[in-house]
């Protein structure tokens, strides 16, 4: 595996006093910002002196203390924020994911800590997307692909039942992925029509299931994936969407030898994520993650919490 190239001196993969600074100027981009009354400016003072944690500022309307880290994925957590600053950068730049296991070791914390710290990120680069995909003239490529069930490493345990997911891209644009029950024709059309443009030209597999849903559309163009239709040209095609899943399923099982089904949609956004941001560098990319922290609270057990990392 090769190591992505991150510029280990920067003081914010190590430093906690730079990586809360670097989180605060991402965050906080017009200053700090109450978040019970969202007042800024001479409203807000930031505390000083040896009693006071770092980072803490205070509200003048509500008197009540924060940090830039209250409502993110990274409030109440116990690993240092250069670490989690640092795990951004690191699944940012990945560009086939980093397991949790490699993860434990560039942090040094326990696998647990690793484990979790990847998921929250994830959960950054949720919602992330924007908008729905496609418009006039421009072309979504969709198709499904099934995730699991390759007993690739043994030593991980029984391979996890075959997961059905469904992604649309368009061509030169973004991506959008989902983890699916099913591949009928009715699931496929609502994510359809709810994800692309009706003003799209979609292009699919000779698949039944495209038919009625394609007649939404601009237009609907079929390939044959069976007869190798070369001289359709390449307009007719939907390579790119191919091209996608041969990365994500080098990363589901190159990486982190399959995932489960509760998490697949978590993987997805990740590389949905970063296949959206290809055309940024990779601190860019890392920075745009961490602005994903925001209103992010995980809801299920967060073990780093009480772990010491
Ligand atoms: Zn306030």
């Amino acid at each position: 595996m090769t190591a992505p190239k991150v510029d280990l001196t920067n003081s914010i993969y190590h430093d906690n006093d730079a990586a809360r600074d670097h989180l605060e100027t991402l965050l906080w981009p017009d200053g700090p910002f109450c978040p019970r009354c969202g007042v800024t400016g001479d409203r807000i003072t930031k505390l000083k002196g040896r009693s006071t944690r770092p980072g803490v500022h205070k509200c003048k309307d509500c008197r009540k203390p924060f940090t830039v880290t209250i409502g993110t994925v990274m409030e109440r957590s116990k690993v240092p924020l250069c670490k989690w600053v640092l795990a951004a950068q690191l699944m940012s730049s990945s560009k086939k994911g980093m397991s949790a296991l490699q993860l434990q070791r560039m942090l040094g914390t326990n696998y647990e800590t690793a484990w979790f710290l990847f998921h929250r990120l994830r959960e950054c680069a949720t919602d992330l997307e924007r908008g729905p995909i496609g418009g006039k003239n421009k072309v979504i490529e969709a198709d499904e692909t099934y995730i699991g069930g390759k007993a690739r490493n043994k030593a991980f345990g029984p391979p996890p039942k075959k997961q059905a997911v469904f992604s649309l891209v368009e061509r030169g644009g973004e991506v959008r992925s989902f983890h699916v029950a099913d591949v009928s024709a009715k699931t496929l059309r609502r994510i359809l029509f709810t994800t692309a443009s009706r003003k799209s030209y979609l292009m699919t597999d000779e698949a039944t299931t495209y038919t009625s849903t394609g007649r939404g559309f601009a237009g609907h163009g079929t390939v044959n994936h069976g007869a190798k239709e070369y001289v359709r040209g390449k307009f007719w095609s939907t390579n790119t969407v191919e091209s996608y899943f041969a990365l994500l399923k080098r990363g589901v099982y190159g990486s982190f030898h399959n995932v489960s089904e509760a998490h697949l949609h978590r993987y997805l956004a990740e590389f949905d994520f970063r296949y959206n941001t290809r055309k940024i560098s990779d601190a860019e990319r890392a920075d745009e993650l961490l602005r994903g922290a925001k209103g992010k609270r995980l809801h299920y057990r967060q073990p780093d919490e009480t772990a010491h990392a």
